[in-house]
């Protein structure tokens, strides 16, 4: 595996178990950290979109992968987990260069893939039929069929550990998968294809097919031989899909946006709750759906707790990638970076006060860059545009509240509820806010921790659907009742 591909040769993508090149537009993923090509492709044509999903249905239908037994799935997807951990560094590297992430934090998404494949192997292995109460002559039983083909679609944030989400349970579940990866980042799901394929995948049975989202993933969405959609992206894309499987009356999963409250209350340890705060906004420079963006802080406590937030705000490491005491790394491209800041443009417009940050951080380091500065906002109100708006970017928005109920008001007033985090000491104040806060995950005295055996998902804008958990292989079958009939005589109606 090269780390950097020749700027002028074009990287073949995975058409239906072929390594071709596509028949579309010419793209070329940069190093956010320079604005060097990593690679150029050219992306599937709609033929070969329509090309890719027959193969994958062929495959599906012909290559016997559904009807091995779990337990002959599930080698293959341990061998998958293996390989991906054997060659962890070199993928590792890959990632920094798709997205721009620092190394510490591209490891990490490597080794969580090799894990997803794991679990899914052993859920797979370990999935159960059951016999259900019979209220007749019949004995009943709920099994579960794969689907056919799926498509995984995803996002620039989380490449390999994002489509490992989608792709290991969608395999363990039998089916053929589509993966359109983001425009940004096409390198990891290409690789985590021919990894799998490698592992004992039939070839057919995956295809990676770049390019615009408009474009391929329209055409892959709408597709007749598709039959679910596991969509992880913004909620107006989330949205688009959801029309078009409604018309196909096609299951999807949303994985959207957030706008998560973080809540520190008066009795919060502030060494936890500010380490807490700066990991779940400025990791991953905010460009994460679950970034802990809209702070709530005690107002008796808030003075003080602001003072050492920003302060350790601005002391965080911005900088080279490839350096592991890097903290933040850049932005994906330059048109997002401009995104964020318009954002900010738009918070002070609305009368905020800019804490720390809002510049593009400067020299030798960020000269060729995305880079921009963690960034804290104060002086707003929840209902300003600046709260209610997910910005995807390093750029939190604080403010006091005074009680219990204010707090709860506050935090759940956005079209949002991805996640939320709470700091306290007392366990019961973290137990009612944590029942009442409306979101599908809620951390206490934590953030942003993950466990693939804990079912993730969003509300409201935030989603439609759970991903990982050992049930997470279901959303990739279909349900099916199977009645037995046990009785001695013909059944009487007819008689
Ligand atoms: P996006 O919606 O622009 O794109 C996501 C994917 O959808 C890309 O592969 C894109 O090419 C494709 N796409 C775009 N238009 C499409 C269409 N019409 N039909 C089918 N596919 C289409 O999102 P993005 O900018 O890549 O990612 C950022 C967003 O993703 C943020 O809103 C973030 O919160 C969200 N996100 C959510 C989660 C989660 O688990 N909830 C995780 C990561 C990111």
């Amino acid at each position: 595996m090269s780390l950097i591909t020749e700027s002028k040769e074009l990287l073949p993508i995975n058409i239906g178990g072929e390594m071709r090149l596509g028949g579309g537009d010419e793209s070329a993923t940069l190093y956010p950290a320079t604005g060097e090509v990593v690679a150029r492709l050219r992306a599937p044509s709609l033929a070969d979109v329509d090309e890719a999903i027959a193969r994958a249905d062929q495959a599906f239908r012909t290559s016997g992968w559904a009807q091995r037994k779990p337990h002959e799935r599930a080698a293959v997807l341990y061998r998958v987990a293996s390989l991906i951990r054997e060659r962890a560094e070199p993928l590792a590297q890959r990632q920094r260069l798709d997205n721009g992430k620092p190394i510490t934090e591209t490891r990490n998404l490597v080794a969580s893939a090799a894990g997803t494949f794991q679990f899914f192997a052993s859920a797979c292995e370990t999935l159960e039929e059951t016999i259900t109460p019979s209220r007749g002559d019949f004995m009943t039983m709920s099994v579960y069929e794969p689907m056919g083909v799926v498509a995984a679609i995803t996002p620039w944030n989380s490449p390999i550990a994002s489509e490992a989400q989608k792709v290991a349970p969608a395999l363990a579940a039998g089916n053929a998968v589509v993966i359109k990866p983001a425009e940004a980042t096409p390198l990891m799901a290409l690789e985590l294809a021919a990894i799998c394929e490698e592992a004992g995948v039939p070839k057919g049975l995956i295809s990676v097919l770049p390019g615009r989202g408009s474009v391929i993933g329209d055409a892959i969405t709408k597709h007749p031989l598709v039959k679910r959609v596991s969509f992880t992206g913004g909620t107006s894309t989330g949205k688009h899909i959801a029309h078009i499987a409604a018309d196909k009356m096609m299951p999807v999963s949303l994985e959207l946006g957030g706008k998560s409250a973080t809540m520190v209350l008066d009795d919060a340890d502030l060494d936890h709750a500010v380490n807490g705060v700066l990991y779940g906004i400025f990791s991953s420079s905010g460009e994460a759906c679950i970034a802990g963006s809209r702070l709530f802080v005690a107002r008796k406590l808030y003075g003080e707790f602001m003072e050492r937030l920003a302060t350790r705000t601005a002391a965080l490491r911005v900088g080279d990638p490839a350096d592991e005491r890097t903290q933040m790394g850049p932005l994906i491209t330059a048109r997002h970076r401009e995104s964020v800041e318009r954002y900010v443009e738009l918070g002070l417009s609305e009368g905020a006060n800019l804490r720390t940050g809002g510049v593009r951080p400067q020299g030798a380091v960020y000269e060729r860059g995305y880079y921009y500065a963690p960034t804290i906002l104060e002086g707003i109100k929840n209902t300003d545009q600046i709260c209610q708006q997910e910005i995807f970017g390093p750029v939190l928005v604080a403010m006091p509240f005074d009680n219990e109920d204010d707090l709860l008001a506050q935090a759940n007033d956005s079209l949002y509820a991805l996640a939320a985090g709470i700091w306290t000491r007392d366990y019961k104040r973290a137990w009612r806010i944590g029942r009442a806060v409306q979101a599908g995950t809620v951390w206490i005295n934590t953030y942003k921790q993950f466990s693939i055996s804990t079912p993730f998902g969003g509300w409201r804008d935030s989603g439609l659907g759970r991903e990982k958990g050992r049930l997470g292989i279901l959303q990739y079958m279909e349900q099916k009742s199977l009645y037995w009939g046990l009785n001695e005589q013909p059944l009487a109606w007819a008689n």
